[in-house]
């Protein structure tokens, strides 16, 4: 039975390599940053084609004017047992044309182009495993999809992604986030969440030499605080506080009456988020030098994917199949750069990142997949669905 199944997964995916390989060429050659609303139109045109041709009721769905639609699908809505999600974004991080047109190139079994890795990659992976295992003619359970426009941007524009993607995760058996894979083969067991901290304060400006006791220094001010924030930092916990911009006087002989601090926070748990977040807006209610005056703002970008139940044992399962099927051991890794797997396990789906093309060097010129790991993906990714039915926590 097990040889059968991974002669059939494997037939069909080998015998669909140029089809993949062209796809995957031409969503490359689409671009679409997440600011581009009209190349990205293209993109989710294309993929919406696609995944419709592959038996699924696909929907897009508006995010306002600011942002592309959200591509969703349902295969099997009618079959039995929790639907698996396969999900991700289709927006790049580049500006259009920087490459030229028609980006997408192949060189030693490297392919290049904006979003080869991060992530259009990942999104061909998924809807050749649907393909797979339409032709299989597994129909088990539910399979869905949801491919969001505007996660390189963490979602700026859009106070509605965050409830978008829960909802959609909402009672699925488990979901697989299409984002890089990692070289090394590793899956993304977890990833921080992001906050942006921003801090302000007005003192009292005077001339550093006629009139220095009628100063009130924004700066001193802004010193003692960045000592008590950074002190919030708990490695052990996963929690860094990091003061990376600070502005603030004009000359060095005038008392400084503004400085400005932007503040990166990382969290492996929203209660970690939470009661720092806390700390931190005591930290600048306090105020040292009387006479000035602080304010702040924050912004969650991202929250945490927390290794919440069956994020282990999915790990486990995807490990076993990728052993037994020949497709070697993947190791498991938590990163601190964020993803929308936050949301999945949010919802209490036990989701597993990284899952799409290996590569190396997103968000730079050197951007680069290994042609092969589509279609290894591909496999690996179809047998472990094929498996879910081990799949227990
Ligand atoms: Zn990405």
């Amino acid at each position: 039975m097990e040889a059968i199944l991974k002669k059939q997964l494997e037939d069909y995916i080998d015998s669909h390599r140029q089809e993949m390989l062209d796809l995957w060429r031409d969503v490359v050659n689409l671009e679409g940053n997440s600011d581009d609303l009209a190349g990205l139109r293209l993109v989710v045109d294309r993929f919406k084609a696609e995944f419709e041709a592959a038996g699924m009721t696909c929907q897009l769905l508006p995010m306002g004017d600011k942002t592309q639609d959200y591509l969703v699908g349902t295969l099997g809505s009618d079959r039995p047992g929790k639907a698996v999600l396969f999900s991700g974004h289709y927006d790049t991080i580049l500006p259009r044309g920087k490459y030229g047109p028609s980006p997408f190139r192949i060189e030693n079994g490297h392919a290049r182009g904006p979003g080869v890795l991060d992530m259009k990659g990942g999104i061909v992976i998924a809807l050749y495993v649907i393909r797979a295992l339409n032709a299989i003619g597994w129909a088990e359970r539910p399979l869905k999809i949801c491919f969001v426009s505007d996660e390189e941007s963490c979602h700026e524009h859009n106070d509605k992604a965050g409830e978008t993607l829960m909802r959609e995760a909402e009672g699925c058996l488990c979901a697989f986030n299409m984002e890089t894979g990692r070289i090394n083969n590793d899956i993304c067991i977890g990833r921080s969440a992001r906050v942006g901290f921003d801090v302000a304060i007005d003192g009292v400006a005077a001339h550093a030499g006629n009139d220095f006791a009628s100063g009130r220094s924004a700066i001193a001010e802004m010193c003692r605080k960045v000592l008590e924030l950074e002190a919030l930092t708990n490695l052990e916990k996963g929690s860094t506080v990091n003061c990376g911009v600070i502005r603030g006087g004009t000359v060095a002989n005038a008392i400084p009456g503004h400085c400005e601090l932007n503040v990166d926070m990382r969290f492996l748990s929203q209660a970690e988020l939470t009661k720092t977040v806390e700390a931190a807006k005591a930290i600048c209610e306090k105020t040292w030098i009387d006479g000035t005056h602080t304010t702040y703002s924050y912004r969650v970008a991202m929250p945490a994917f927390e290794t919440i139940p069956g994020v282990m044992e999915l790990y486990e399962l995807t490990r076993s199949a990728s052993e037994a099927y020949g497709y070697g051991s993947p190791g498991k890794i938590v990163l601190g750069g964020v993803s929308d797997a936050s949301y999945l396990t949010m919802a209490g789906v036990p989701t597993l990142c990284s899952c799409g093309v290996r590569g190396e060097n997103n968000h730079t010129d050197e951007e680069y997949g290994l042609v092969e790991s589509l279609y290894e993906r591909a496999k690996l990714l179809t047998a472990v669905v094929l498996h879910l039915d081990e799949f227990k926590y």
